[in-house]
């Protein structure tokens, strides 16, 4: 069982602030955030838990959204087998992560994109770079990496990063024309 923190809503200033660097030695405090942020995603993706316990589960989970405005975030995307198994999964638990590399070629998710903090539905296309490279002290592997995400990974790391700006995805959809489609644009 986690013991499950409340999660930060866009009514709360503490989503707008921007994140502040992870010092190294992590101290207790830190490791425990990191942490968390990913136990938070394993123990929301069992359907079981969601019933339980009403956990929202996410594919991700940045620092602010629990109220610790620090340069962290974790990602949990599992993949699964025609019989429903998890076949792979994507996981990190980022610590001051940087977007080292962005592609011009842009994507946006065609169902538009959420979040764990946003209550309300914001409809539109989230353009995003369809390709990012992100270096970052992984907590799972316990060093630092390079990793370049692709298409919906890559729309999920820029999401999390974003939050760690104080930014929220609906601040990128087109006010006018939400959904107006990008010429070239990878649409998922
Ligand atoms: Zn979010």
């Amino acid at each position: 069982m986690l013991d499950l923190r409340k999660i930060v809503t866009d009514s709360d200033p503490k989503i707008r602030k921007k994140s502040i660097n992870v010092e190294f030695p992590l101290s207790k405090e830190d490791e425990d955030t990191i942490k968390y942020l990913y136990d938070y995603l394993v123990f929301a993706d069992d359907d079981k838990n969601v019933e339980k316990f009403g956990v929202k589960p996410g594919v991700g989970l940045a620092a602010p959204q629990i109220g610790v405005n620090k340069r962290m975030f974790a990602i949990y995307v599992p993949y699964f087998d025609e019989q429903g198994n998890i076949s792979s999964i994507t996981a990190h638990a980022f610590i001051n992560p940087k977007i080292i590399n962005s592609s011009i070629r842009q994507a946006y998710l065609l169902n538009g994109e959420g979040c764990l903090s946003v209550e309300q539905d914001h409809e539109g296309y989230v353009p995003r770079a369809s390709i990012v490279t992100i270096k970052a002290y992984d907590y799972l592997l316990k060093t630092e990496v390079v990793v370049k995400f692709r298409g919906y990974e890559a729309i999920i790391a820029q999401h999390e990063y974003d939050h760690l700006e104080g930014i929220l995805y609906y601040d990128r959809i087109n006010k006018k024309e939400p959904f107006s489609r990008i010429q070239g644009a990878l649409e998922i």
